[in-house]
């Protein structure tokens, strides 16, 4: 390491950029967002650096000048970002014999430093650097920190900042590190960056009144939606809470490629059961849910899909909030949402279809659907668990009168390995989906939209010329 890595406070100071041009402007910028006042020093201002101007009303402003050394007089830091290396090195030269802070943009010799790759979650930053080899590797590593920083990270450290008297107040000096590993990576930050505040703030008072007591504090369980299996449909949340679960309660439909992103350390236990599954097999998954979260544990309970659609996650919330143990929930793709992606089926589309119905195809014991109304068209209906009832749910809509050759869709394991559309009728569909043999997981989706062939061909072509590209 032979740079120093430093936070300098600009704000209020006087800085120099010379140049007029994109990068000139996007350098102005930054200082101006750090709170500097800039000169922007060029003959000639590019679009970018005039919008700029205008925009900052005053931070910002232009001397329309070629650059001399005096423009550094009251100067406390210099960019020189001119497309001339002759003029850039004659504003390092006088920086230097002035002894301020200069970089001169993608020049190493010239700088006395560099502006890092920077993912800004203000208060908190993060500064990458390379000390200048490598400006793009540097910045890859930015977008890899930027999916997998929490977008509300800088409001937690600003929910702590405002805690911390009160911590010290009640805690000895021993015991606050520990405290504060356990707000950082329990529930307390789970609602913050989920946006709770309040509730974040009740869990911190109790969390801080049970520490002085020292009662053990009790775990949570985030409620997390895995998508209908390609794991890079995966949110960026339920990534960062896979990344510090204790425990993993999966379902039969998370796939394999989705527990692997999960924290190695992390144990992992299988709570799948057969679709209708009895009250007793979602009873003990209540029970185990309960008990490891009653023992300290951060449980990850996951489930395919979105947990609220089609999922029971209901009633798992229930149960949660019934026993006071903290949770979150965390969306997830819908198997019909990918399954219309996977075909390129437009659920809604203006001519075609004005709403959506996600349904279930497991109405035999309880058939609360309004058939007259799935049956109308420019509606598409979407059903899931629909292999095993298809000839059942295709009687019904011809009873309530839709016709024979409206439009239908059937997806097999949207966005898994082996992932079959098959297109047919409503009349048509189940004889062609058992000769196909299609099995679960699987949706039927009906309505004049999945027929929707123009935007069907186009789609595939560029599907296929997407993995040509692959
Ligand atoms: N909560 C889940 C749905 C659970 S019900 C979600 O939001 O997606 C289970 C049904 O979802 C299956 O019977 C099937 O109809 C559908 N399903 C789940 N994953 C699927 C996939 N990858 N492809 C097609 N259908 C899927």
């Amino acid at each position: 390491m032979d740079h120093l890595p430093i936070f300098l406070r600009v704000q209020d100071r006087e800085t120099v950029v010379v140049g007029g041009g994109a990068v000139a402007a996007r350098k102005a910028e930054l200082l101006a967002r750090c709170g500097a006042r800039v000169t922007l020093i060029a003959p000639e201002l590019s679009r970018a650096a005039a919008e700029l101007i205008s925009k900052e009303q005053g931070r910002v402003r232009h001397l329309q000048a070629a650059f001399e050394p005096q423009h550094l007089a009251d100067a406390a830091l210099v960019i020189a970002a001119t497309d001339s290396p002759h003029v850039n090195a004659s504003v390092a030269a006088a920086a230097g014999a002035r002894h301020l802070p200069v970089n001169a943009v993608d020049d190493l010799r010239l700088s006395s430093f560099f502006l890092p790759a920077v993912v800004d979650r203000s208060p908190v930053v993060v500064a990458i650097g390379s000390q200048g080899t490598a400006p793009v590797l540097a910045r890859r590593l930015r977008e890899q920190l930027e999916a997998l920083l929490p977008a509300r990270l800088g409001a937690l450290a600003r929910f702590a900042g405002l805690r911390r008297s009160a911590v010290q107040q009640t805690l000895r000096p021993s015991e606050r590190r520990p405290f504060w590993e356990r707000i950082f990576s329990g529930p307390v930050s789970a609602q913050v960056l989920s946006g709770d505040e309040a509730a974040g703030d009740a869990t911190f008072t109790r969390e801080l009144a049970a520490s002085r007591s020292r009662r053990p504090t009790v775990g949570e369980v985030y409620l997390i939606g895995a998508g209908p299996g390609d794991p890079d449909l995966l949110t960026l949340r339920a990534l960062q809470l896979l990344q510090q679960a204790d425990v993993i309660l999966y379902d039969r439909l998370v796939s394999q490629g989705v527990l692997d992103r999960a924290r190695r350390e992390a144990e992992r236990i299988f709570v799948g059961k057969n679709s209708g599954a009895c009250r007793t097999a979602q009873e003990r998954i209540h029970e185990l849910m309960v008990s490891l979260a009653e023992r300290g544990l951060r449980v990850a309970r996951l489930k395919g899909g979105d947990p609220l659609i089609f999922g029971r996650g209901g009633e798992e919330i229930r149960v949660l909030a019934r026993r006071g143990i903290p949770f979150t929930v965390v969306p997830g793709i819908t198997a019909g949402l990918a399954a219309a992606a996977a075909a390129g089926i437009p659920l809604t589309q203006r001519e075609l279809a004005q709403s959506v119905t996600f349904a279930t195809g497991h109405f035999a014991d309880d058939d609360g659907l309004d058939w007259d109304a799935l049956a109308r068209p420019r509606h598409t209906t979407v059903f899931y668990m629909a292999v095993s009832q298809m000839e059942q749910i295709v009687d019904r809509l011809l009873a309530a009168g839709a016709p024979r050759d409206r439009p239908a869709a059937v997806v097999e394991r949207a966005t898994l390995p082996g992932e079959r559309v098959v297109r047919s009728s409503l009349g048509e569909i189940a004889s062609l989906a058992r000769a196909e043999r299609i099995a679960a997981p699987a949706l039927l989706i009906i309505g004049d939209a999945a027929a929707a062939e123009g935007a069907h061909t186009a789609f595939q072509s560029l599907k296929e010329a997407l993995r040509g590209v692959a």
